[in-house]
């Protein structure tokens, strides 16, 4: 068996151990004679598994009372549709455009209400995240929204915007848990799971109580409300089983790792070996804002297409892959998310240097 180093956007890299584990535990789980796949989602056993995902993600994100914790499908997208639906009550919300998951979220909250571009680095193709200190917030806004880490173009919030008392929403798809939050900043935070957390298929959303209420737009789909999966604890319906166990498990490694405190300390370790290697290179620069930068997504160029590609397919055949940048960028882009072993990144950044040498 050769695991390869994997630096893709999403579905990413997962702990080794939890992955080990989980085979382990894959025809037998723990004394039940049958995979956590096959068992029922209401039996004394996952409801177990659940709890206790539940349980150490509020450790670590040392997420108050007040706030609920929701398991749910149908990816970050799906969100894009439902905070809108719950949340517009006066019918107006201002958006932040930070790249294109930012903007599809916009462009659907403008088929439910009054959705306002407030600011957007479109400009500078996203390379940048704007000044939201002093933005024109409408009075009457539900809340405000942003992409707080841009898996696409690699940049990321290092302050939150001055919302002026409007609640913030918040997408931390491609940097949840990389580092420590302070929760009651947000009125709500979500993200799919699948670039830092587990398998595609789990979204899990963190809001505060007194958002979830039964005033909702009208039309509003049973599964599309927040408060149905609220009343249930995420078991309204069969809810994704098998991803929220993987979950689970990588919760518990994270605690093992030092919590989020640690986490962030790694990730930032980590980012600074590429990033101080594309600073002093000749051939590679990093595209974005350097007070920007990503810990999780680092997108880094040429500035010469053939050569790009000449990069990302000698990389591959050397063992790292989906360095590859995202189709509307190109490119290169190094995803490294907390499952990334610092080696990956040293050996990344050695490789570098040699094809920099063969290729100046
Ligand atoms: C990947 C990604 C999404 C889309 O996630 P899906 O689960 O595929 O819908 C949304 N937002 C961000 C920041 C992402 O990185």
């Amino acid at each position: 068996m050769a695991r390869v180093y994997n630096f893709s956007a999403g579905p990413a890299v997962l702990p080794e151990e939890v992955l080990k584990e989980a085979a382990e535990e894959m025809l037998d789980y723990r004394g039940c004679g049958m995979s956590v796949m096959e068992m029922s989602h209401r039996s004394k056993v996952f409801e177990t598994i659940i709890q206790e995902a539940e349980a150490d993600l509020r450790e670590l994100m040392g997420i108050p009372d007040n706030y609920k914790v929701l398991f749910l499908q149908g990816g970050a997208s799906q969100q894009f549709a439902m905070i809108p639906m719950n949340l517009m009550k006066n019918g107006v919300a201002d958006y932040i455009i930070t790249g294109q998951w930012a903007k599809k979220a916009y462009q659907e909250a403008c088929l439910y209400g009054n959705a306002k571009a407030i600011a957007s680095s479109a400009d500078k193709t996203f390379s940048y995240i704007p000044d939201c200190s002093d933005l024109p917030i409408d009075e009457d806004a539900d809340y405000v929204y942003i992409c707080e880490n841009n898996t696409i173009y690699g940049t990321k919030y290092k302050t939150l915007p001055n919302t002026k008392g409007k609640i913030l929403v918040s997408d931390v798809s491609s940097c949840f848990l990389s580092e420590p939050v302070d929760v009651t900043r947000y009125g709500l935070i979500y993200g799919g799971v699948q670039k830092n957390i587990g398998p595609a298929g789990v979204v899990i959303v963190i809001i505060r109580e007194d958002l979830i209420t039964e005033d909702v737009l009208p039309q509003t789909p049973t599964m599309l409300r927040y408060k149905t999966h609220a009343d249930a604890g995420s078991l309204y319906n069969t809810p994704p089983a098998y991803g929220i166990y993987i979950c689970g498990k990588v919760f518990k490694w994270l605690k093992k790792k030092g919590g989020l405190t640690a986490m962030k300390e790694y990730n930032e370790k980590k980012a600074k070996i590429l990033y101080d290697f594309l600073d002093g290179s000749k051939l590679f620069y990093g595209t974005v804002r350097k007070e920007d930068r990503s810990l999780m997504n680092v997108p880094f160029v040429t500035g010469n297409a053939d050569l790009d590609a000449k990069f990302v397919s000698e990389a591959k055949a050397a063992g790292f892959e989906n360095l590859k940048g995202h189709r509307s960028v190109g490119g290169m882009r190094a995803s490294i998310y907390n499952a990334m072993p610092i080696e990956g990144v040293e050996k990344l950044t050695a490789f570098m240097k040699q094809f920099e040498a063969a290729n100046l």
